[in-house]
């Protein structure tokens, strides 16, 4: 049977892994209300990755709900390299990193570990902090030589192989989109994936090298550029409007920046996302508990009520769903938390989006009509995205947005946009043909019935010319 999700406006991402990556999970998880699935590149091998993109198409067809794939790729991360056995660092312990491997003397007391890239020691001041493994481990520069960078340890734990390194303020000179980013997406773009995302995206030049790569591969994916360091923040309206979408990835913002900055970093890139009309992505931690636990802290439930108080359009879940007990009962907990929010009729002050041409004009008059009609539905007519992304970045209040599109490819990207429901139809030459069809369409799916009040935004013919038009109609 096919799904049938109720309509929620903030859509839901979530990250595949051994917790949900079997064909009955997948199934599970795109009733339950999933939109989006992420393959996180960093822990990908392209065999695995080529089985599940195609195993997620089979189930969405089979269940009759295409959902959409992002694959997100690591762009310039650096990691510490293999270890034997994992070392105990303690606090005081003087400790080396090396970015030349094998020049060291084994009988050296200090101890050591490899670094996968050899230009830190230029990036990195004497002084500057290093944070490992997610920031558990907290060392600062005394020193740096050709060879290695001497560190003290100040914040004492566990060091094992190949471990996340984040520089706080450090400006890394590594390549936005490295070696592996250009074979991981080729693989992507193989198995027809529809968003990639960048992650350590410093300033705009980064989206538009991977838009450059993409284009010569005359792919239609979209970018997704995800902010999560000091340098991003500093440049976050030229990412905004050189991306497709922006993902607030809060993991790594909250070792890069201090910790009391996330909220505001959070809420200004969500305004910056409204202001240009670019859909958002809220990620990291948003029901970390529920890996364990099969509810959610209170603090976690106020958390995502909060991202979609501030009308970000998905909310994301990672180590939830890769690892986690509970993958389906957390995609249950974020649809219920979002629908209640929804129905709340005091959001937050949207800021006015501030946007030219006479297309956007025109639909922004439909949603100020939507606005004004209880129990509106807005009906638009997609091709390339265009009028569903521009109605979804209006930000309707109550009416959803129906978008009918002929590409199926089009229909997955759609599943990011905030309130937009869409459906795959062809498109009639006519389009009196067109809008007849797309009201059948809804009407057997049970989305309208008689007495319903439509806005369509659509083309219509006037004197042989296609028209940008807004009508109000009455289901019959
Ligand atoms: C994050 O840091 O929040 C994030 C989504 O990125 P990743 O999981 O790739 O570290």
């Amino acid at each position: 049977m096919s799904a049938v999700v109720p309509f929620r406006r903030t859509k839901i991402i979530f990250t595949l892994g051994p917790a949900t990556e079997s064909e009955e999970m997948l199934e599970k998880m795109i009733r339950a209300g999933a939109d989006v699935v992420r393959l996180n590149m960093a822990h990908a091998h392209h065999d695995w990755t080529r089985e599940v993109i195609r195993r997620v198409r089979t189930v969405s067809a089979r269940v009759g709900r295409e959902v959409a794939i992002m694959m997100d790729i690591k762009g310039p991360e650096i990691r510490t390299g293999d270890l034997a056995t994992p070392l105990e660092l303690k606090a005081g312990e003087i400790f080396d990193f090396t970015v030349r491997p094998g020049t060291r003397d084994s009988a050296e007391e200090i101890r050591s570990v490899d670094v996968n890239y050899q230009n830190l020691v230029n990036d990195i001041s004497v002084g500057s902090i290093v944070l490992v493994d997610n920031g558990l481990l907290r060392l600062e520069v005394l020193a740096k030589s050709d060879a290695h960078i001497r560190c003290r340890v100040l914040i004492a734990g566990q060091l094992s192989s190949r471990r996340h390194i984040n520089l706080p303020g450090v400006k890394v000179n590594l390549p936005a989109f490295t070696e592996k980013d250009r074979a991981d997406t080729l693989v992507g773009l193989a198995e027809g994936i529809d968003f990639v995302a960048l992650s350590f995206v410093r300033e705009a030049k980064d989206v538009l090298q991977l838009r450059e790569f993409l284009t010569a591969q005359k792919s239609t994916v979209r970018i997704i550029a995800k902010i999560e360091d000091q340098s991003a923040i500093t440049h976050l309206d030229e990412i905004v409007a050189a991306c497709d979408a922006l993902m607030v990835a809060r993991g790594d913002l909250g070792i890069e920046c201090p910790f009391e900055e996330l909220p505001v970093i959070q809420r200004r890139a969500v305004r910056a996302c409204l202001a240009q009309g670019r859909p958002v992505i809220v990620a990291t931690h948003m029901l970390e508990s529920m890996i364990t636990q099969p509810v959610p802290t209170r603090a976690e439930i106020t958390d995502v009520a909060n991202a979609v108080y501030e009308y970000a359009d998905c909310v994301m879940l990672s180590g939830e769903t890769t690892v986690g007990k509970y993958p389906v009962e957390c995609v249950q907990m974020l649809d219920k938390i979002a629908r209640r929010i929804e129905s709340e009729d005091d959001l937050d002050d949207r800021e006015p989006a501030n946007f030219t041409g006479d297309r956007m004009k025109v639909l922004h008059s439909a949603v100020v009509l939507a606005n004004e009609i209880p129990h509106s539905k807005i009906i638009t007519f997609t091709r390339h995205g265009f009028m569903a992304n521009g109605l979804a970045a209006l930000r309707p209040v109550h009416a959803p947005i129906l978008a009918i599109t002929p590409a199926l490819g089009l229909l997955r990207q759609l599943r990011l946009l905030r309130a937009v429901e869409p459906y795959l139809m062809p498109l009639a030459d006519e389009p009196d043909a067109t809008i007849e069809n797309a009201l059948a369409l809804l009407r057997r799916a049970g989305r309208i019935a008689p007495g319903d009040k439509l806005i369509l935004a659509s083309d219509i013919l006037s004197l042989d010319r296609l028209v940008d038009s807004v009508q109000l109609r009455t289901v019959t």
